[in-house]
């Protein structure tokens, strides 16, 4: 398509041939394709404005044969849809900071004395008399030289909004950790954005688009009852709601945005005064907003804080505490991701107890039963807790937990909520594994090594079906958009599905679907297109799509290594030792794999898969990626940058083929860090490894 793409693009509309305007609305279909189903391009934004306007003199020129021929235009149409259904990637001005996060006082008792000493430094306090200016423990001082605000920390959607000429002109957005978006239309949709204001000059806005925990489980309680996606937190279903492309639906979606940064108001030195100004233009704010005169109030303050969490309506992570004298924050300046005038301070996990009510043996995806605690509900943040885990009954019998017990649970962020130590026993029973699957009724065995036990039946059984099917259409595997887990369950109960093929093949079920309660023409196709879409799959993928017990990404990853063609994954040859020559194996997982692919039942699915797949092998991937210098390398990334999750560099890092380390050693290729990684760097440098920013690194990709 390239070769076309330039083509077309060096050749004039008069040497055009009414064939080649066919072609040229392909190559632009395309493109357009690429650009915004797909988030990619091959050419430039300028290059494909260029063939559009191409296409439209074109088929202006041609438009006796177009109708002749009743063919259609598709300028026009390119365009319409390009407009209703994308967000525009734009740039945007100023760079996107983020603050320090700290969870304790002595980190605020620091931050403070950094402040004063930055400030000393810097040269601005001379002409002063000490008396003026005293730092340390108390951190008074007579003239108020220093005063902090405090506001809520929101953790949500970061928008920024552009006004000019007294009226709201753009919105946008982090699209990914690199592009941003335009959403002015879908911004239009939330009630609480001023879209003109009592302020003619240039002004950017900066804030958070947010969900209110009641909106929250509306939205959920709908979906469920739709079997539509079912948000597992408000933030991700603000997200969702705000890039829908029917901004009709945003409206709906009752959001509010929070405003807390600005550039620039000229009105005062003071950022409380400027925030405040804000609100008199129409924004809302924090509606915590507080000043403190010293470190110590900012502490009581803190203190003080928890009753007024409880009675929001929104989830916030933290305070924010920002020097509020603006002319001071050029003074005490910026590290290279973090200003040194701000800091946040995050609340610390949630600790609360509660009654154990029942207790219910759960089998997962690998065969193994877990006893998850039905709890009485509670109220932890936005979420109301029903369930929390007891990972093992070694665990269960280490923690003396029997059902009627109290027990203290503990959850930090989104991570599941885990029962951490009885806090009174008014014990009713002793909580034992079950002696038969909750779900097949087949006889539980113990793996004597592993303390577990599991459910034999692992080709039959309901519940570890349905989990392999879950975790097969989910992030980890083939991540199929529209696909969840409430449909998952539905159509296996129902026989719509039993495997991994029949998935493949739910295109044929397409009435039966319909048919169903809850399901539209149009859910239903985007399903089938999500589907339709993975059957081009990588050897790897398909792997960890057919969730073999152990096998997860990194795993999978290895083990692709043995797959260079289809003849390998219809006719398994390898054995044992063979496979336990590659990286990071264990005996297990060998002897496993062996089971699986040479297993009957499973010979018979791959026969099928292979017949409807377009599986790239091994071989493939090496001849794509062998000049990339991360391939095939040991690359150690440390924990934090402030712009991009780590989860996502070693998802980049994955597509090359690479392998993870966690820690700097000889054998190490690469070291993917930032300033702060000390320990790391310094040992790095020892060893005469290869250090990477994170600029030079996605240059290298
Ligand atoms: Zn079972």
């Amino acid at each position: 398509m390239l070769k076309k793409t330039k083509i077309f693009q060096e050749k004039d509309v008069l040497e055009f041939y009414f064939e080649e305007v066919l072609e040229l609305q392909k190559v632009l279909e395309y493109h357009s394709d690429l650009y915004y189903n797909k988030d990619t391009s091959e050419i430039s934004d300028k290059e494909y404005d260029d063939l559009l306007k191409k296409l439209e003199q074109l088929e202006k020129i041609f438009s006796d044969v177009f109708l002749e021929n009743n063919l259609e235009k598709k300028s026009n149409k390119i365009w319409a849809e390009l407009v209703e259904s994308t967000f525009k990637k734009v740039k945007h001005s100023r760079p996107m900071i983020s603050l320090w996060n700290t969870y304790n006082e002595e980190d605020l008792r620091d931050f403070d004395e950094r402040v004063y000493k930055n400030i000393e430094n810097s040269g601005w306090t001379q002409g002063i008399t000490p008396t003026d200016f005293s730092r340390g423990e108390s951190c008074i001082h007579p003239n108020n030289l220093i005063n902090y605000t405090l506001e809520f920390k929101f953790d949500w959607l970061w928008v920024e909004l552009i006004y000019n000429n007294w009226k709201l002109i753009q919105a946008i957005t982090r699209g990914n950790w690199i592009e941003w978006e335009d959403v002015t239309q879908n911004i239009f949709q939330i009630k609480n954005i001023p879209k003109i204001i009592t302020y003619k000059e240039y002004l950017e806005i900066r804030g958070e688009v947010v969900m209110p925990i009641s909106s929250f489980d509306r939205l959920n309680k709908e979906a469920s009852e739709k079997w539509e996606k079912v948000f597992s937190n408000p933030r991700n279903a603000a997200s969702w709601s705000l890039r829908m492309k029917d901004n009709r639906i945003t409206k709906k979606r009752d959001l509010a945005f929070f405003a807390y940064d600005f550039w620039d108001l000229a009105i005062s030195d003071s950022y409380y005064e400027c925030i405040k100004n804000l609100e008199k233009l129409g924004f809302d704010i924090s509606s915590y907003f507080e000043k403190a005169e010293n470190i110590s109030k900012v502490i009581d303050k803190i203190h003080n804080f928890w009753d007024i969490k409880k009675s929001l309506d929104f989830e916030i992570d933290g305070l924010v505490l920002k020097v509020n004298n603006r002319e001071l924050w050029e003074e005490i300046g910026y590290t290279q991701h973090h200003p040194k005038y701000a800091i946040a301070y995050k609340f610390p996990a949630e600790i609360l107890t509660t009654d154990i009510i029942s207790v219910v043996h759960q089998v997962g995806r690998t065969w193994t039963i877990t006893p998850v605690a039905n709890l009485e509900p509670i109220n932890i943040g936005w979420a109301i807790i029903r369930r929390a885990t007891l990972h093992n009954y070694e665990e269960c019998e280490k923690l003396q937990v029997w059902v009627g017990d109290s027990v203290f649970i503990k959850r930090a962020g989104e991570v599941i909520p885990k029962i951490i130590w009885v806090a009174n026993k008014d014990s009713e029973k002793i909580i034992f594994p079950p002696i038969k699957c909750p779900s097949c009724w087949t006889e539980v065995l113990k793996d004597e090594e592993k303390v577990r036990y599991y459910c034999p039946n692992n080709n039959e059984c309901f519940e570890q079906k349905k989990h392999k099917l879950i975790y097969a259409v989910g992030k980890q595997g083939l991540n199929i958009d529209w696909f969840w887990k409430a449909q998952v369950e539905l159509f296996l109960k129902l026989w719509i599905i039993s495997d991994l093929y029949s998935i493949f093949k739910l295109s044929e079920k397409k009435e039966e679907i319909l048919k169903l309660e809850g399901f539209q023409e149009k859910s239903v196709n985007n399903l089938l297109k999500a589907i339709e879409d993975k059957k081009n799959i990588s050897i790897t993928t398909l792997l960890i799509a057919l969730a073999i017990s152990w096998v997860g990404k990194k795993t999978a990853q290895e083990l692709s290594k043995l797959f260079t063609s289809s003849d390998d994954l219809s006719d398994f040859s390898y054995n044992i030792e063979e496979i336990e020559k590659l990286d990071d194996i264990w005996p297990e997982i060998s002897k496993n794999m062996v089971e699986f692919f040479t297993d009957s039942k499973n010979k018979e699915l791959f026969k099928k898969l292979l017949n409807i797949l377009n599986i790239e092998f091994y071989k493939e991937k090496i001849i794509e990626n062998k000049n990339n210098i991360f391939f095939w390398k040991k690359v150690c990334i440390t924990w934090s940058f402030w712009e991009i999750k780590r989860p996502d560099l070693i998802k980049e890092l994955e597509e090359v083929w690479w392998k993870f380390v966690t820690s700097v050693s000889k054998n190490t290729d690469f070291l993917v860090a930032w300033e702060k990684a000390w320990s790391k760097l310094k040992k790095a440098e020892e060893l005469w490894i290869k250090i990477l920013d994170l600029t030079k690194f996605k240059k290298e990709l």
